[in-house]
């Protein structure tokens, strides 16, 4: 696919399972990896003489969310009867058939969803910012699972899922590469694990994306025929599915064919997308106002008083590191990747005064680490508090960089504990690791090594000046990494340059 001849089109429907403890409609238990079947009750099953009965958390965390993302909340009650200010959010039902759905019909919200427009900003690897905005956000029970992977010639049916709170949030179709996508999703998920609305964990299905992909030719006013494609459970796979759609669909526009309207899952072992069912349209579910449910009044202080408890936003954060702390849009992006990141790396930078450096290692070392061995930041051996009193010694010359490196190890080794700047200052000088600064005592040393290395001085002097890293690194493994490189350098350029 050539692609400057094809503008790619995607929308994405994120699923988003609620931290809720109890389900949407029910009090069983939404906790993940229970015994199969064991959690869903009579009303997640929909058995007759059963009513469901809403959950009031699941309308504070989509508050919280549409709060988050700046929306508006559900349609504006009529005023009569109804005293003060309040919105109208309504469940509806969707019928279909399906194994992992026994009750023959899932309760969603299609009039009045709660959350109505708003937007949410993506940062790109260049830097760039982009808003996507979203169409709207409603609530609706998950289904159960099909299981077929322990099973010959059948399928078993795990029904623990049924019932549990989803938001379903969707963009407008306002993100034009894979790359956008998978930027928004990530946004997305930042967002609902920031706020508290879900725990994120993708591996859980915590949270799972529809992607509807499209392509036209540039200035084309309508939007390309979409596919969707069901499912898509990791940042990865979403990544596959727009460039492998993409890729299909102008194959086939190449070829003189059409885009059929199809709905299509990913199968992450062959890496294709493959047809699942020919797209269905609003009236085959034969949608209508779900008659258990009355519609729910929302009252305006209700939401007044949800806006004022929220955290600062992860945007507001960014933006914040930016200008006032110095980062680069990326490095800032980075940093807000998660409330505990950008708590520790704010920690960090306070403990040391210096938000460049404290930001070099929170990256660096400190991300490096917590991948290369799998951990959590909570877990982290190495406290904000220890990190930025090792880099406030380094910032005042008390340490090297490379003696803080070592300490740095030595704290996430287990070799000492640290919580704050005094225990550093403890372990630098019992283990005697003070920079070695200053004339008097780096001068001897320096003599020594080079007089050590007749050869290297010679090869220096005969325009060999490369030979210099080699010579300070003698007088840095002599002082066990303490001497102050950049003096040390200084120091011998100068007695190389005058002492014959
Ligand atoms: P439906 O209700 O039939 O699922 P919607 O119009 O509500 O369709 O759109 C569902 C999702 O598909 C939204 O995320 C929207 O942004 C996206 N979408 C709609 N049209 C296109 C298109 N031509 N190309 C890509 N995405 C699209
Ligand atoms: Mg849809």
């Amino acid at each position: 696919m050539s692609r400057q001849e094809w503008e790619v089109t995607v929308g994405l429907e994120v699923h988003v399972q609620l931290a809720t403890a109890a389900k949407i409609f029910s009090g069983a238990a939404t906790a993940f990896g229970a015994e199969p079947n064991t959690q869903a009750c009579a009303i997640d099953l929909g058995l007759p003489g059963t009513l469901p009965v809403v959950n009031a958390g699941v309308f504070e965390k989509a508050v919280m969310f549409g709060a988050g993302i700046g929306a508006e909340f559900g349609k504006p009650a009529d005023s009569a009867g109804m005293q003060g200010a309040w919105v109208i959010s309504s469940f509806d039902r969707k019928n279909y058939f399906y194994p992992d759905l026994p009750k023959g019909y899932q309760i969603t919200q299609m009039q009045s969803p709660i959350v109505q427009g708003g937007s949410i900003d993506i940062t790109l690897d260049d830097g760039s910012c982009k808003t996507i905005n979203i169409h709207h956000a409603h609530l609706e029970e998950d289904a159960g699972k099909s299981l077929h992977e322990d099973f010959h010639g059948m399928s078993g049916i795990d029904l623990n899922r049924a019932g549990t709170p989803l938001l379903e949030i969707v963009t407008e179709p306002d993100m034009s590469s894979a790359e956008e996508a998978v930027a928004c999703a990530r946004a997305i998920h930042q967002l609902v694990v920031w706020l508290g609305v879900s725990d994120g964990k993708m591996a859980e299905g915590s949270l799972r994306c529809d992607v509807n992909v499209s392509i036209r030719r540039p200035g084309d006013a309508r939007l390309g025929t979409r596919t969707e494609t069901k499912n898509v459970n990791s940042f990865r796979f979403l990544q596959r599915v727009v460039e492998l759609e993409a890729e299909r669909q102008a194959t086939l526009l190449e070829a003189g064919g059409q885009v059929e309207q199809l709905t299509l899952l990913y199968d992450p072992e062959r890496d294709e997308t493959r047809p699942m069912r020919s797209k269905e349209t609003a009236t085959d579910y034969r949608y209508f106002p779900e008659p258990d449910l009355l519609p729910v009044a929302v009252a305006e202080t209700y939401i007044s008083s949800i806006k004022s408890k929220m955290p600062e936003l992860p945007v507001a954060r960014q933006a914040r590191f930016q200008a006032d702390l110095g980062l680069g849009a990326v490095e800032a992006a980075l940093l807000v990747t998660s409330r505990t990141l950008a708590d520790y790396f704010e920690q960090t930078a306070d403990a040391c005064q210096d938000p460049m450096l404290a930001a070099n290692w929170v990256k660096g070392d400190l991300l490096g680490n917590l991948n290369r061995d799998e951990m959590d930041l909570l877990d982290s051996p190495v406290t904000a508090q220890a990190l930025g009193g090792l880099l406030l010694r380094v910032k005042d010359g008390a340490i090297s960089g490379k003696i803080a490196k070592q300490i740095f190890s030595d704290l996430w080794a287990g070799k000492f504990q640290a919580s704050d700047l005094q225990d550093i200052d403890g372990y630098i000088k019992t283990q005697g690791l003070e920079q070695m600064s200053g004339a008097d005592s780096l001068a001897p040393i320096i003599e020594q090594v080079l007089e050590q290395h007749p050869e290297q001085v010679a090869q220096f002097r005969a325009g060999k000046t490369k030979v210099l890293g080699y010579l300070v690194g003698q007088v840095m493994k002599e002082t066990q990494g303490t001497a102050n490189p950049r003096e040390v350098n200084d120091m011998m350029l100068n007695k190389l340059g005058n002492s014959d």
